[in-house]
């Protein structure tokens, strides 16, 4: 069989090996990025089907997207001698769509509910009618507490009720959970905790369930919460054929409950696992790999672990400094377009990562101009498109033109006006008399209480008031003047975000609309990008395989890229903002021993830097813009921290632009003394020169 794997260019190390052949009894393989633990797990399912003649319906993989499991699949069918029937029988599955299924032949027929507009909404009613104001709680933050108790197993109806803020929560939770059961709705969590009651009073389910699986084998068991790590256990109860892989250096989820400590505490839940550690790291060149090493080693608590590079490379992780997050795209893809048009990649070698998602406006905004190929991985909107910011795009076009009724539509909603008839009488008073701006018709609208008239009326001069205003202007007092209370107070709002990214993507609307002199400009800027995305977007429905891949540092674990962009290193970005206020990050119960909150948030923070850098297969680069948002940033303490580290003062050696206006540098392995750059700056095209660069703390 190996020797089949070799043929077909799979040679595993003797660890791998090992694994792969374990055959009883519980396994853990706790070890760093990049070596080869879904490797192991893809190659084992084969070994025990192909060499074991095990049924491949008695194998379970459980991964931790769809999306991973459908990439199992697919690399369990390049396996030697698996035919494709096999492979297709095998169930690698996600836990929610594994215990789903049960719970449907069981007969469980609700819905799933899984808007999270209709959660929030549930609870915003809840709220008002228990007399509690609008503001105390914030529905994301309640949903969030009320899945880490339910995923630890707490029980709602014996949470302690010492203070009112505990007695308020608790019935809120309990009256939540009353109208769900009344209206046969079921929530993502609910599965598994359907599942678990279930299979915990029902023995003979639980035997049949048991009976259906031989071997189980768990990927990114670092990211597994309490409950499923029950469930799990359950499943195996009786052969405790259970083999986990998984990293707790890359536990990126424990905001919904994912918990490292399972990880390191597998053997004492296990006596008898067997453990088999992997230290070379198949995926990352020397350096790409000591740079995460570098990063990682601040977090405290940490499982001991080494990781070896296997694969050398002259490639040092670039770092640059662009003075924007528009510069900062605008050099990468003149990078990334040099190196496609010169045959060295193809799109598709390329990722992009980002901590969050409003950070990829201005990286989006030049693709589409520049009609280069992309996939991003989340909603597929560009700022422009989302549902927050088109009102305010829609102010400053009825501005400058009354008479754009579109416009006018997404105005008269904004008034808590009904659009339609609102909009019926506006054409219907316009067809009796003309006006200069047809929103005014709405003076005389009988329907309209006079505080609602006053409002038209504030709107009407506000809207007058635009066209004169630089557009950085203009959406501030859009915002000052009725668009933060919209957000804040619109029952119908449909809040899917925390508070604090609508505020952020606020932000960068303001940040797009500063380059502007007049709204005309930026009007007509938004035009041609949402136009030319129309476009390319139907133009290139089929041939796009060979596409540039965008997605958040969340969605890019457990993946590999030949070359990775890491923007926004800088603080408040990655760290994040909310993790440097710690304000959002709640009490998990756990065995470990407490850390204060803030350094748990950064220690997440941190993780995710590692997973970024780790997906770099051949070349990495980092940027940390000079301003971001319309302030100065500082570079991510993570990357200074990593720089710093052989360094005793915080002077590197590095390749500095010669040109006094451009701040692009990479540091200079202190290991090699390596030639000068033979390319120039790609910023700005000047020289590179050697030398030594203060990294700001
Ligand atoms: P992560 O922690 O990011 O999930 P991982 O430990 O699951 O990483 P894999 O994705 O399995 O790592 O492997 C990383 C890369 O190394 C893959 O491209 C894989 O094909 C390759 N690889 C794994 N084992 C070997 C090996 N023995 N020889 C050569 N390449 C290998
Ligand atoms: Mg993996």
């Amino acid at each position: 069989y190996f020797r089949q794997l070799e043929r077909l260019g799979i040679e595993l190390n003797k660890p791998q090996i090992d694994a792969v052949r374990h055959s009883q009894g519980p396994l853990l393989t706790l070890a760093g990025a990049g070596s080869g633990k879904t490797s192991v797990l893809v190659c084992r399912t084969g070994y025990l089907i192909s060499v074991r003649q095990v049924n491949p319906r008695r194998i379970l993989l459980v991964t931790f997207s769809s999306k991973a499991a459908a990439e199992m699949r697919e690399r369990i069918t390049q396996l030697p001698s698996i035919p494709m029937r096999d492979a297709n029988s095998i169930q690698a599955q996600t836990f929610h769509s594994l215990f789903l299924r049960l719970l449907r032949a069981q007969g469980i027929k609700q819905d799933i509910y899984s808007e999270t507009l209709n959660q929030h909404l549930m609870l915003k009613i809840i709220m008002r009618r228990m007399g509690i104001q609008n503001s105390t709680y914030q529905p994301e933050n309640l949903l969030t507490l009320l899945s880490t108790y339910k995923m630890n197993l707490v029980d709602i109806n014996k949470l302690p009720e010492n203070t009112d803020t505990e007695k308020e929560i608790k019935q809120i939770f309990i009256q939540y959970e009353e109208w769900k059961t009344a209206n046969n709705k079921i929530d993502f969590d609910d599965i598994l905790l359907l599942a678990y009651q279930m299979l915990e009073s029902d023995p003979t389910l639980l035997e049949a369930i048991q009976q259906r699986f031989d071997y189980v084998m768990v990927d990114e068991f670092q990211d597994t919460n309490c409950l499923q790590y029950k469930l799990i256990r359950m499943l195996v109860q009786p052969h405790h054929n259970l083999m986990v892989v998984g990293d707790d250096d890359q536990t990126i989820y424990s905001f919904n409950g994912a918990r490292s400590e399972f990880i390191l505490d597998f053997d004492i839940v296990y006596p008898e696992a067997q453990t088999i550690t992997l230290d070379i790291n198949y995926r990352s060149t020397t350096s790409i790999v000591g740079l995460g090493n570098e990063v990682i080693k601040h977090n405290q608590g940490r499982a001991p672990k080494t990781l070896q590079a296997s694969k050398s490379s002259e490639l040092i992780p670039r770092y640059m400094r662009p003075s924007h997050a528009d510069e900062e795209a605008a050099f990468i893809l003149q990078q990334i377009s040099m190196e496609v048009e010169q045959g060295q990649r193809r799109y598709r070698d390329y990722a992009i990562l980002y901590r969050t998602t409003s950070y990829n406006r201005a990286i989006l905004e030049q693709l589409v101009l520049q009609g280069i190929p992309y996939i991003e991985y989340g909603d597929g909107l560009m700022l422009y498109e989302h549902w927050l910011i088109k009102p305010v795009i829609n102010h400053m076009r009825l501005s400058l033109n009354k008479r754009d009724f579109d416009a006018l539509e997404s105005v008269v909603t904004s008034l808590y006006i009904n659009r339609d008839k609102g909009m019926a009488y506006i054409h219907q008073q316009e067809s009796k008399q003309k006006k200069k701006g047809p929103l005014a018709h709405l003076l005389s609208y009988p329907e309209l209480k006079d505080f609602q008239k006053e409002k038209v009326k504030e709107r009407l001069e506000l809207i007058r008031n635009l066209p004169n205003m630089k557009p950085l202007e203009a959406i501030k007092l859009i915002r000052t003047s009725f668009y933060d209370t919209f957000i804040e107070a619109n029952e119908r709002t449909p809040i899917t975000e925390h508070k604090e990214m609508l505020k952020e993507t606020l932000d960068e609307l303001e940040s797009s609309a500063k380059r502007f002199g007049t709204i005309e400009e930026f009007l007509a800027f938004v035009n041609e990008l949402t136009s030319k995305k129309q476009h390319t977007n139907r133009s290139r429905q089929d041939q796009q395989e060979d596409r540039i891949v965008l997605m958040t540092i969340h969605k890019s674990k457990g993946l590999e890229f030949p070359s990775i962009f890491l923007i926004g290193a800088i603080e408040g970005s990655l760290p994040h903002s909310s993790a440097i206020d710690a304000g959002r990050m709640k009490q998990i119960p756990s065995k470990q021993k407490e850390q204060p909150r803030s350094q748990a948030a950064i220690e997440e923070e941190r993780r995710l830097a590692y997973v970024a850098i780790t997906r770099a297969q051949e070349e990495l680069t980092i940027s940390s813009p000079m301003y971001y948002r319309g302030g100065k940033a500082e570079i991510s303490r993570f990357i200074t921290s990593a720089f710093q580290a052989d360094s005793p003062s915080n002077l590197v050696d590095a390749w500095i632009c010669s040109s006094k206006t451009c701040n692009a540098w990479s540091r200079i392995s202190s290991q090699k003394e390596a030639e000068l750059p033979d390319k120039p700056c790609p910023l700005c095209q000047a020289a590179m020169i050697k030398g030594s660069k203060e990294v700001p703390r």
